[in-house]
């Protein structure tokens, strides 16, 4: 049986393919780094992100507009 990988679409043999569905090791591990990343998040983590980190620097930046004038 021949499947296509989830991530790349690569045509590879089902049988006998440790990283099925995937045709390799590495689709298998781009799609759970990427799962890992961005939909394992939990909101609200982003308190515990301020909690032992500094101020971002926004102060030393301050928001102005794009003056073509000048
Ligand atoms: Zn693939």
């Amino acid at each position: 049986m021949v499947v296509a990988c989830p991530l790349c679409g690569k045509k590879n043999e089902w049988k006998g393919n440790p990283f099925r569905p995937f045709c390799s090791e590495r689709c298998k591990m781009v799609d759970l780094g990427a799962w890992a990343g961005e939909e394992y998040r939990i909101p609200g983590d982003r308190a515990d992100d301020e909690e032992g980190e500094t101020i971002p620097d926004t102060r030393a930046v301050p928001p102005r507009p794009a003056d073509p004038a000048a």
